[in-house]
């Protein structure tokens, strides 16, 4: 192991491997080494599916060890902290790493504490969260013999945004498809205001959303889980639009004790919890005032200090935080430090938050949302090619790209640095 690379990433996930290996398909000559402490590597969006019991737990993963691009040096070790001006990342058991280059890519963390109640929620599995143990939410979705299914989201940004909202239909699809339909309410409780921003997207998901009868709930901000009883507690973020929840509140034994305390009982529980940049990160001189990786928003190298850079889920970037998005972050990242090491300074700007959120609205069905910072929809004209002409609608070949086509492309060729 050496102490000093010429470009040193921070993390073996999506971002991290990805850079590594076009890195090294642009020169296999670069020294470049990985912190990363894991021993396996998690391809996560399968999680969903997972959660929906139509997906093997055991396919999402791989040993990191074959996802290590050839030539690199994998430091099996914790960032824990940072000296930009010295060129230094310290880590828990291996001394100081010096670098030329750096890419921050440890992803985030879940901070399940910043809801009350929530950690014991989550450990005594009176909630479950495809974030955290997607099997244990089949498990949940499977033993529901009917009552208030309840799916939330916290007000923190969160990987894949439209993951929360996947696995309710999911859920309701299943609960449909085995009789439970009528003895069931389905409630999506968000804090944002529409279901999803952008436009043609929206417009089938509130389609789907009549259809399976799911109560839809915006401006609800969840903040804390009473364990005993059961119940989620809600602020209201738009409390003049407080007033249409009533007369939904007795059908759900919903209550409202004023903007600040929305009740809502449940007997199944899905959760997205609260997320944040890992402590190391948010602690070190690199962050935002929100504490996420400090990074220009197109060309992704860190806004003081210009030997760094970062992307995919640490980094301070206003679009969805998926594998998509890092697909697109990749390259732009990879000609930068190219660029930099070649001694020019007339970096690629290109990053235009392409980010894109495959929303299963079903068994079998799916729409893709592909956007950018704009929330404009910009669908890949390479679907055509898969007869799929328009994307905002839901179809079964845009479900067999996510089931089958996707994990293919990851784990065969974004991880090892082809274009896709
Ligand atoms: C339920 C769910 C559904 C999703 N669905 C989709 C989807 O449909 N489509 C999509 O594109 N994306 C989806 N995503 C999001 C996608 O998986 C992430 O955006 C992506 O994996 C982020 O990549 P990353 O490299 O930033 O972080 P990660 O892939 O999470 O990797 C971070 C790595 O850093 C390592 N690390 C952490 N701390 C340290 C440290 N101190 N030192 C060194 N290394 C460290 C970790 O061990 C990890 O290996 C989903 C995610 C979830 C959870």
């Amino acid at each position: 192991m050496k102490s000093h690379y010429q470009i040193l990433i921070i993390g073996g996930g999506t971002g991290g491997i990805m850079t590594a290996a076009q890195l090294l398909n642009k020169d296999k000559n670069l020294e470049i080494g990985i912190i990363e402490p894991a021993q396996t590597h998690y391809y996560q969006p399968a999680w969903t599916l997972v959660g929906a019991g139509t997906y093997d737990y055991k396919k999402t993963a791989k040993p990191m060890a074959e996802v290590m691009p050839k030539g690199v040096d994998w430091i099996k070790d914790y960032a824990t902290g940072f000296d930009a001006d010295k060129n230094t990342v310290t880590t828990k058991t291996n001394g100081n790493v010096t670098y030329d280059y750096l890419v921050v890519a440890p992803g985030l963390v879940m901070e399940p504490s910043m809801i009350e109640g929530l950690p014991e929620a989550l450990e005594k599995g009176i909630a479950c969260s495809n974030y955290t143990n997607p099997e244990h939410t089949w498990e949940t979705i499977k033993n529901f013999k009917g009552g208030n299914a309840l799916f939330t989201q916290p007000t923190t940004p969160i990987k894949c945004g439209g993951a929360p909202q996947k696995i309710a239909y999911l859920a309701a699809d299943y609960f449909r498809k085995n009789g439970l339909k009528d003895k069931t309410n389905v409630i999506f409780a968000t804090p944002g205001s529409v279901i999803f921003g952008v436009k043609p997207v929206k417009d089938t998901l509130m389609k789907v959303i009549d259809r399976y009868g799911i109560h839809f709930k915006p401006f609800y901000a969840p903040y804390k889980i009473d364990v005993e009883k059961k119940i989620a507690h809600f602020n209201h973020t738009a409390p003049e639009e407080n007033r249409c929840i009533i007369n939904e509140g007795n059908e759900l034994g919903e209550k409202m004790l004023g903007d600040a305390d929305i009740q809502i009982p449940f007997d199944i529980l899905h959760i997205a919890p609260p997320q944040a940049a890992p402590k190391f990160v948010r602690e070190s001189n690199l962050v935002n005032a929100a504490g996420w990786l400090d990074v220009d928003h197109h060309s992704l190298q860190h806004n003081k200090y210009k030997n760094i850079f970062g992307l995919g889920d640490v980094a301070a970037l206003p679009t969805a935080k998926t594998g998509a998005a890092i697909r697109k972050q990749v390259p732009v990242v990879v000609e930068n430090i190219l660029l930099l090491k070649n001694h020019k300074d007339n970096l690629n700007k290109s990053y235009n938050g392409y980010s894109s959120c495959p929303l299963v609205t079903g068994y079998g069905k799916m729409v893709l949302a592909e956007f950018d910072y704009q929330n404009n929809f910009t669908p890949d004209p390479k679907l055509k090619q898969m007869l799929v002409f328009n994307s905002a609608k839901e179809h079964w070949r845009l479900w067999m790209l996510k089931k089958y086509m996707l994990p293919n492309l990851y784990w065969n060729k974004m991880l090892k640095g082809k274009n896709v």
